[in-house]
């Protein structure tokens, strides 16, 4: 069965680097007042118009079974596919961070603000992101055993879209999951409405891996993400 998570906007308010980082800015490099002054408006029209609620399920690994293979598109080979089926958990989530900020950033592009729209933007992706650790965080602290605990499990966070699941995996996981019933709606290109919305699987497993030149996709990765997993978890309350 489905949980909702209501979140506030402080509740996720993103770190400054991530901000950074979203925008292409080294961290540390030294930042004009523009700029400056640009992350704070950005910032206040986030606390003012996120309202960020997230739904989750746990599943079965025959459940998701079926859900991961979803049209069958996905790599042969990949990091989720190899790990699931020893996973101690597994959870479905869908976020949003709302409608109101994305109608707010489409609003300052088409006025021509472009600075404050392209910061507004970064500083919203950054959020949706903070919001899918306190999922994870929540998570754990509600839903997983003192015993599991004990192990030191490791968590893991996986999208249709990335890391060899196909982007047609959302067809399946919506249906399972019915991220309707917090206003997320999955558009015929596999995108989501409202647009900073996030989904995706969580994996909690003994099985610890970094995921090297055993898969193509990973070798092909740019951000090698999965690696600071472990980092940021510990930050929120792992
Ligand atoms: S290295 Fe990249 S592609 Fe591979 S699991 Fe990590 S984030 Fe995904």
């Amino acid at each position: 069965m489905a949980d909702i998570l209501e979140m506030t906007s402080s509740d996720i308010s993103p770190a400054r680097d991530d901000i950074l980082e979203n925008l292409g800015i080294p961290s540390g490099q030294e930042l004009s007042s523009t700029v400056e002054e640009l992350i704070t408006e950005a910032l206040g029209l986030f606390d003012r118009t996120c309202s960020p609620r997230a739904i989750y399920a746990p599943v079965t690994v025959s459940e998701f079974s079926g859900i991961y293979h979803g049209e069958g598109l996905n790599d042969q080979k990949t990091p989720l596919g190899d790990m699931y089926e020893q996973a101690r958990e597994i959870v479905l989530f869908a976020l949003t961070i709302g409608k109101e900020i994305t109608e707010k950033i489409s609003g300052l592009f088409l006025d021509d603000n472009l600075a404050l729209a392209g910061v507004l933007d970064a500083t919203a992706s950054a959020g949706a992101e903070t919001a899918a650790d306190r999922v994870e965080a929540h998570y754990w602290d509600r839903e997983i055993s003192a015993e599991l605990k004990k192990n030191a499990p490791d968590i893991y966070r996986f999208a249709p879209g990335y890391c060899g699941w196909h982007i047609t995996g959302q067809k399946k996981l919506f249906r399972f999951l019915d991220p309707g019933k917090i206003g997320i709606t999955l558009l015929p290109s596999y995108m989501m409405s409202p647009l900073k919305s996030l989904s995706g699987a969580i994996i909690v497993t003994e099985k610890s891996s970094t995921f090297g030149n055993a898969y193509n996709v990973c070798k092909q990765c740019v951000t090698h993400w999965c690696r600071t997993r472990k980092k940021i978890f510990q930050e929120y309350g792992g």
